[in-house]
Order: structure tokens, then C-alpha cells, then sequence
């Protein structure tokens, strides 16, 4: 599917903004705190690759939560870094542990036929979770944990600038939405909300996982999947307007001063050939 028109914008790159934990809801939200930042402009298809590369190789070591020291590995995301179309699960299982890519299990084979079903593959869009890591025996993320790995679906977002962004089940649903609504009152009602610097198409979708074993899910999701394209051809919605009235000396220097220390060497060391034993960080994105 060609790649809808990119307008003009402008983000920060890495600010960390604490997530707001909704009283009594145990949903920790992002949607707020990320909104109205101003960006930098419209990035190369390569040069957001190479960005990814960086973030992805920040939470290759990373400690913020406790789910590090129970990985076999990060699960970053995967898929086309220029792509209009983001879907966002929940969370690694034991095959996404093992391999180090999202959604490659019996949900993942349903994700790709689906995807088929509207005309589209896996190198067309990005998939990512709401967190990198996979909790023990699946079970439910967190609300510390999922506080802990906002930062990185945040600055996923900011980089890939979706049109539409696809929430997968009820995890990411209300971390997007930073509302405890679930995904059955919510399922195929597309509405904008600002995620970071942007305004996106949310888009909130069953969990391709939920729809294996029952199949009035699986014919909701597919009802619902079957809607993106109208989506996507509706194009990206009106930015706010801060975007378009960012100053770029002002934008240079709080990136510069945003930067978190040791960025610029992760960057080097992400272009290094990976040694014997090490995951070829290209390769584990799978980034095209
Ligand atoms: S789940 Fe996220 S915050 Fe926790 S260790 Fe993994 S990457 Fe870091």
C-alpha cells in the first residue's frame, strides 16, 4: 500500500513524561501527558530507521522494571519504520521472548492473515507492545511496569508517525486512550487523540489472541480489521496547532539537551557488526 503523504511537523525527541495511574483503575495513561509537544521536522524513511535502531538499542539493556532480570530478551517491535499503520499489543509471550519479535506465535499468524485479508503484509506496518519485555507465565502487565516502558512506545510513535495507530486488546487501549474504558464497550470507534507530538486515528481492535478460541471475537475483529483501509485513506488528522509553530533553534537545543547521556554511542554501536552470540539488532527489528 503506498505510504500516505507525510505532512509537516515538528517533535521532541526524547523528554521523559511521568504517566498519570487513573485512581482505583490500576490503568496507567499516556495519552495526556504526551500531548501538544512540539516536533522536528519530517524524518527520511532512513534516518527514522537509524533513530529506531537507537531507541532499540537503549532498551536492549535496559533496567527500569523488574521484568529485565526474567527476559530471555527485548522485544522491541517490528516491521516498516515508515509506516502509516501501528499496531500496539500488550505484551511479549514465551515465542516473542525466545525470538525477540512481536506477535510471531498462532496470534501473529492471525495478525498476517488478517493484514492479507485487506490487502497488506507485516512489512507494510509496525508492530510493537506496550511492554518490551514479557512478564513471567504471561501474565498481566503491571501498572509500574507498564509506567516503567511508556517512554519507549512513546518515542516509537514519535519517530514512525502513524496515521492510524491499532491498539490490540485492552492494555494498550487504555494506556492510548488514558481512560479505563475496555475493549468490548470500545472495539472498531476510531477517534483522534494526540499520542506524543501527534495527532493520530486510534483505532482500538481485539486482541488477536482473544479471537483464536471464540469465534464471535474472531468476527468482530475481522468486521472491525476490515475498516483500516477507509482509515488510512482518510489520510493523518489535523495537527495541533504547537506543531506548526515550533521555533528550530529552540527545537535543536532542547533536543541536544533531552538527549539522554550515552545515546550518541549506542547510535555507533548499533552500525558495529554484531559480535559472536550478540542479536544483529537490523535483523531482530526486522526494520525495512
Ligand atoms: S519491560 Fe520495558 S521498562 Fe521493563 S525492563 Fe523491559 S524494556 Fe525496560
Amino acid at each position: 500500500m503506498p505510504a500516505a503523504v507525510r505532512p509537516t511537523a515538528v517533535s521532541l525527541l526524547t523528554p521523559h513524561y511521568p504517566v498519570r495511574s487513573l485512581a482505583n483503575t490500576g490503568v496507567v495513561a499516556l495519552g495526556r501527558p504526551w500531548a501538544g509537544l512540539p516536533s522536528p521536522p519530517v524524518k527520511s524513511a532512513a534516518e527514522r530507521r537509524e533513530l529506531l535502531k537507537g531507541v532499540y538499542e537503549e532498551a536492549r539493556g535496559c533496567v527500569r522494571c523488574p521484568l529485565h532480570q526474567t527476559r530471555t530478551t527485548v522485544v522491541f517491535g517490528n516491521g516498516n519504520a515508515n509506516a502509516d499503520l501501528m499496531f500496539v499489543g500488550e505484551a511479549p509471550g514465551a515465542n516473542e521472548d525466545r525470538m525477540g519479535l512481536p506477535f510471531v506465535g498462532q496470534a501473529g499468524k492471525l495478525l498476517d492473515k488478517l493484514l492479507a485479508e485487506i490487502g497488506m503484509e507485516r512489512t507494510d506496518v509496525f508492530v510493537a507492545n506496550t511492554l518490551k519485555c514479557r512478564p513471567p507465565d504471561n501474565r498481566d502487565p503491571h501498572p509500574n511496569e507498564i509506567e516503567a516502558c511508556q517512554d519507549y512506545l512513546r518515542r516509537q510513535v514519535d519517530l514512525i508517525e502513524p496515521t492510524v495507530i491499532c491498539t490490540l486488546g485492552n492494555f494498550s487501549t487504555k494506556l492510548l486512550r488514558a481512560d479505563s474504558m475496555g475493549i468490548s464497550r470500545l472495539h472498531g470507534q476510531a477517534e483522534i487523540r494526540v499520542i506524543g507530538a501527534r495527532a493520530v486515528r486510534l483505532y482500538p481492535l481485539y486482541h488477536p489472541a482473544a479471537a483464536l478460541y471464540t469465534s464471535s471475537t474472531l468476527e468482530a475483529l475481522r468486521t472491525d480489521f476490515h475498516r483500516i483501509p477507509e482509515l488510512l485513506a482518510l489520510g493523518p488528522p489535523e495537527q495541533p496547532r504547537a506543531f506548526e509553530e515550533s521555533v528550530p533553534e529552540l527545537d535543536e537545543l532542547l533536543v541536544e539537551a533531552e538527549r539522554p547521556a550515552g545515546v550518541d554511542e549506542l547510535l555507533v554501536e548499533a552500525q558495529r557488526p554484531a559480535g559472536v552470540g550478540e542479536p544483529e539488532p537490523a535483523a531482530q527489528l526486522g526494520l525495512f
